[in-house]
């Protein structure tokens, strides 16, 4: 008798019958006699939809209200789900993220989970129930609901599977496991059996859409072994686990795209101590992510004055924009930039720490294909670049096809 945390995202439980096809994978677990916990996204394009009601309304909606907002989108699919288990004669009962003891801190739209006090999941456990928790959701210990910023689900199922000390933690998705790049774009590409947390990390950070990145740092922070399976068949998935010696021994294990990224330049920044550490707590006070950081060599008699661009997540780009035109009157830079057409194409692999000549053989490809590099970023298992969004695919199935095939 094990105990199992099952993960189902929105595809799995995009519309009634994909629900009730859960329940039906959920009763087979239960009716060999283990205890499950099954912790819901909403139903696919719910969420996008609540957050396209409040830009109706505002640009910059207050973000108490949106966790307010997004939070209802998973309770829709609790209850639905436990409302599919009766109907299997399994008693289910649904917990919103609060009242499965999810506390977190207060910054929302992105809260971090502060702890887990899963009493109450255990007592129905102990009472016979399949539980079900509202993924992607908590409580702040003044009781405001917070939301643990897209993809956080994922997050809610790791957390609750290191909590529990789980026995088994699977992350069902409308995918066969984790593939060596998106199959949708490259049609090569091939399913890995396994693969280690930080190649992982570095695919999910860097745009390869299987799961959300702080739920995989989180699983290697606990030591959380998981499975990444499909919701749609029986096939075998993709085992997540600690890098083996094994692994070393390929040098690239995916590549991947991310087109969520914005690139905003600020051109002319006087060139002088404190600047970018200014400018750089500014965004990092209103919690915009910045990933990529380039500035040049400064340029041009007078001041001495450089151009600096950043990459954040799209979705922050309003307000790191807001927060750039605030600091300008300060800072007195020239012209903003900002762009929404880039993508950042990324090559992963914990063999990249002892083999030579990757970074040449890449750029190499990328030259072949006529791709101009617009930044390029590196660490010891990962080689990225951001290039032009209308470019990005045909360069993505290039860099597949040279080091994968
Ligand atoms: N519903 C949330 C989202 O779409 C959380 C999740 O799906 O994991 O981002
Ligand atoms: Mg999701």
């Amino acid at each position: 008798m094990a105990l199992i945390v099952q993960k189902y995202g929105g595809s799995s439980v995009g519309d009634t019958d994909r629900i009730q096809n859960v329940a039906r994978r959920v009763k087979t677990y239960r009716d060999r006699g283990d205890r499950v916990v099954v912790v819901v996204s909403a139903m696919r394009g719910v969420t996008d939809n609540l957050i396209g009601l409040a830009k109706a309304i505002s640009p910059l909606p207050s973000e108490r209200e949106m966790d307010m907002l997004l939070a209802t989108g998973e309770q829709q699919t609790i209850a639905l789900l436990a409302i599919a288990l009766h109907a299997l004669n399994i008693p289910a009962m649904s917990l919103t993220g609060a009242q499965a003891g999810i506390v977190t801190d207060g910054v929302h739209t992105k809260a971090k989970i502060a702890n887990i006090t899963p009493k109450r999941i255990h007592e129905l456990l102990d009472q016979g129930h399949v539980v079900i928790v509202a993924g992607f959701q908590g409580e702040t210990r003044e009781g405001q609901i917070t939301t643990l910023g897209r993809g956080g689900s994922d997050l809610t199922g790791i957390a609750l599977a290191a909590a529990l000390e789980a026995d088994l933690c699977q992350i069902f998705t409308d995918v066969d496991g984790v593939y060596t790049a998106d199959p949708r774009i490259v049609p090569t590409a091939q399913k890995l059996d396994e693969i280690s947390y930080d190649e992982m990390l570095e695919l999910a950070s860097l745009g390869a859409k299987v799961m959300q990145s702080r739920s995989v740092e989180f699983a290697k922070k606990f030591g959380v072994v998981f499975e990444v399976r499909s919701s749609l068949n029986d096939n075998p998935g993709t085992i997540v686990k600690e890098e083996t010696k094994k692994m070393e021994g390929v040098v690239v294990r995916g590549v991947s795209l991310d087109k969520n990224q914005a690139k905003v330049t600020l051109v002319r920044v006087p060139d002088k101590p404190g600047v970018a550490a200014r400018i750089f707590k500014a965004l990092g006070d209103a919690a915009v992510s910045v990933d990529m950081i380039v500035q040049n060599i400064s340029h041009g008699s007078g001041t001495p004055a450089t151009d600096l661009s950043f990459t954040t997540d799209k979705p922050d780009l309003a307000k790191a924009r807001k927060v750039i035109d605030d600091l300008k009157p300060e800072i007195g830079f020239g012209e903003v930039i900002a762009t929404e057409t880039i993508g950042k194409l990324s090559i992963v692999g914990v063999g990249m720490k002892s083999h030579s000549g990757v970074a040449g053989k890449m750029f190499d490809i990328l030259a072949r294909e006529g791709v101009n590099i617009e930044m390029i970023s590196t660490s010891e298992i990962k080689i990225s670049v951001v290039i032009d969004l209308a470019k990005a695919e045909q360069a993505m199935k290039a860099v597949h096809a040279a080091f994968i095939g």
